[in-house]
């Protein structure tokens, strides 16, 4: 069955501390459960993630850092290897060459066989949420990155010439799209999803997440008959007799 993959090394490219949780970390919880090396980049640290009248510019590197130590309690939880910062600012994100070409190197460098991302193409969830421009950002260039970036050998030759080669990624994880095509049965690991998002208490103050994650979960389930799902559309790059 096609989704029953397992990367030996898995990289989680999102924007935001929190992005992961609330979208893909019940794969990411699953994958390292069976063994694979979980790679969590996050191209923000979250700096803009605060309403509160009391805080203004000042604030804005002191929130950087909770919100680091919290994407690394919630990697911690979900037991992932690695949890890489990018620090672009919060709120500003562009899908720039310069940001294609940072995750170009962590690829290069890390060698991911799966990457999982979100939706380029995503403006709009329903009539109430629009997607924020950070995360179309985010999936823009990790896609861009996975392809034709990491793969090609004279694209980005200040990485060749400082030793990062050229490593094709079998497949792109893409959560949020229009239309999936795989599920991931995360029955076993709703609950570690759960308490990885809870980690990020900066941004849920009070808040339990557990039904509507749960709720969420079920529903991307639904459709294959699992109890707990995440869907994804995903990106076949390399097919397993290609690889060398
Ligand atoms: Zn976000």
């Amino acid at each position: 069955m096609e989704n029953e993959f397992l990367p030996k090394i898995a990289m989680s490219i999102h924007a935001h501390p929190d992005d992961q949780e609330f979208t893909v970390a019940g794969t990411l919880a699953k994958w390292a459960r069976l063994g694979c090396e979980v790679i969590s980049v996050i191209i923000t640290s979250g700096d803009s993630g605060s309403n509160d009248l009391q805080h203004g510019r000042e604030y804005k590197s002191t929130l950087a850092v909770l919100r680091e130590e919290e994407q690394r309690a919630a990697n911690a939880v979900l037991g992932a290897r690695e949890t890489l910062f990018l620090r672009y600012p919060d709120g500003e994100l562009e899908a720039t060459v310069a940001l294609r070409r940072d995750l170009t190197r962590l690829i290069r460098q890390y060698k991911p066989e799966a990457v999982v991302t979100g939706n380029l193409e995503a403006a709009f969830y329903g009539n109430e949420y629009i997607n924020h421009p950070d995360h179309r950002a985010a999936a823009e260039a990790a896609t861009y990155a996975v392809f034709p970036s990491a793969g090609t050998r004279l694209i980005f030759t200040d990485l060749l010439e400082a030793g990062y080669e050229p490593h094709n990624v079998k497949r792109l994880y893409i959560h949020g799209a229009e239309k999936s095509d795989t599920w991931i049965d995360i029955s076993q690991d709703i609950q570690t999803k759960i308490e990885a998002l809870r980690k990020h208490s900066s941004q849920l103050g009070d808040w339990d997440p557990e039904k509507m994650m749960r709720e969420w979960a079920a529903e991307e389930g639904k459709e294959k008959e699992m109890a707990f799902a995440e869907a994804y559309k995903v990106m076949l790059l390399v097919k397993d007799e290609e690889q060398v």
